[in-house]
């Protein structure tokens, strides 16, 4: 981290995290949000329940860190202890603030419950500590110097911890001393493998200065995240950035932005006042689970069959007979009659069809497991592409899934 650039330091607390019950999303969400805000993470550690090991934590994060965050251990439970832990490591006692009760009382008011003597309990905030507001649940957060550092404690319920960076942390940290806001351009990209992008890319994601390139991969759907200062001179080089970026990926970029491939499809089916239907085997729905997850689906997505077994590809998709025998369930035969067959049975503008084999089972010479076959048919035509996936059952089934919306959006862009 480069010099007089605010560090950022995240502690997640809680026995659930060490056990691995639940994953660090809190630590997720506060990195990104806070280095879009302008403040860098150093350091993002994860301890138990105990107040010692809090007060340790937070005491050797302080010394390194501008703005150190913990969440979690704010509840009126026994074994919610960051209130005296923090207060130890800032070597101060607890007092009940005035603030923090009435937040507390009013929480309850709103329920139509009286607080316990536990909830009261959470009014107790470290000496010389400010009270931070909870706008959704019961437990006030609050922020306190330790040693040089601002310390800022904030509940575990990733709603509450949310909502109270937004109202609270945010608005005041691009004044802070250091703070450097970061401006971020996201290309999606789908059709290509991670292997690929990398090639096409390599000298941009070996880069050291802003702008910084980097990749996440998730089932054959990249996201390409540029960053660089929020100031003109860096928009004007993320701006110069990204179009390069464009042009090396070519039509695999099918959009700008936080969008999903599935939103994307619909956005474009919608302005082109276009229908789909879709015919799944081996995906068993996946894809309509995928487009019925975005608002407003319905005035494009017509009808999804999950023709399993030959029997319902030959009846819901009269694909003929002759040609399951002769070319097997997972062919480039039968995509294409099941693309074809689902569009006319839904009268709809495109088919898409998917075929393969998710495995572990079933696999042979001609179609091994992983291999799918994805179909797409229009007013012009039915275009096919055979795929060759990697993983598990549940990756292969993500592939397709992607591949099957891709070839879509293919036909739309
Ligand atoms: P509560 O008043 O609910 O007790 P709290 O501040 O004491 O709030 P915790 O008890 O530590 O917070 O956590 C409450 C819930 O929030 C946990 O059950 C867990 O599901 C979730 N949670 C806690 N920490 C994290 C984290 N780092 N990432 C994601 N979820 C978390
Ligand atoms: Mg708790």
């Amino acid at each position: 981290v480069a010099a007089g650039v605010l560090r950022v330091a995240i502690l997640s607390t809680g026995e659930e995290l060490l056990r691995g019950a639940i994953a660090d999303t809190n630590a997720q969400f506060l990195a990104r949000t806070l280095r879009r805000a302008g403040g860098v993470a150093i350091e993002i550690r994860q301890v138990g329940d105990g107040r010692e090991e809090i007060a340790r934590a937070a005491g050797e994060l302080a010394r390194r860190c501008d703005l150190l965050v913990v969440t979690g251990g704010l509840g009126p439970t026994a074994d919610d202890r960051t209130r005296e832990a923090l207060a130890d490591a800032a070597g101060v006692g607890l007092k009940e603030d005035a603030a923090a009760a009435a937040g507390v009382a009013a929480f309850f008011r709103r329920l139509g419950r009286e607080p316990s003597p536990s909830n009261r309990q959470q009014a107790f905030v470290p000496e010389g500590a400010r009270v931070v507001p909870n706008p959704i649940g019961s437990a006030p957060g609050f922020e306190l110097a330790i040693g040089p550092a601002r310390a800022v404690a904030l509940p575990g319920v990733p709603a509450e911890m949310k909502a109270m960076v937004n109202a609270t942390l945010l608005p005041g940290l691009s004044a802070e001393p250091g703070a450097l806001a970061q401006e971020e351009r996201l290309l999606q990209v789908a059709g290509l493998a991670e292997s690929v992008v990398g090639e096409r890319i390599d000298a941009w994601l070996r880069r050291t200065e802003p702008p910084l390139v980097s990749v996440t991969v998730s089932a054959g759907h990249l996201t390409v995240a540029v960053t660089d200062r929020g100031d003109a001179e860096g928009r004007s080089r993320l701006a110069a950035a990204a179009s390069e970026l464009r042009r090396l990926l070519g039509a695999h970029v099918f959009a700008e932005g936080e969008t999903t491939l599935a939103q994307h499809v619909v956005t474009r089916l919608r302005a082109r006042g276009e229908t789909v239907a879709l015919a799944e085997s081996c995906t068993g729905g996946l894809v309509g689970a995928a487009l019925t997850d975005v608002p407003g689906s319905s005035q494009v997505f017509l009808e999804g069959c999950v023709t399993y077994s030959e029997a319902a590809k030959i009846r819901a998709l009269n694909v003929p007979a002759a040609l399951l025998a002769a070319h097997g369930a997972v062919s480039e035969e039968v995509a294409r009659g099941m693309a074809d067959g689902v569009r006319r049975r839904a009268g709809a503008t495109w088919g898409v069809a998917v075929t393969g084999v998710a495995g572990p089972d079933g696999g042979s010479a001609a179609a091994p497991v992983g291999c799918v076959h994805l179909a797409r048919a229009g007013a012009n035509g039915v275009e096919h592409v055979r795929k060759q996936f990697p993983g598990d059952r549940g990756l292969v089934r993500a592939f397709a899934v992607t591949a099957a919306l891709d070839l879509l959006r293919r036909g739309l862009d």
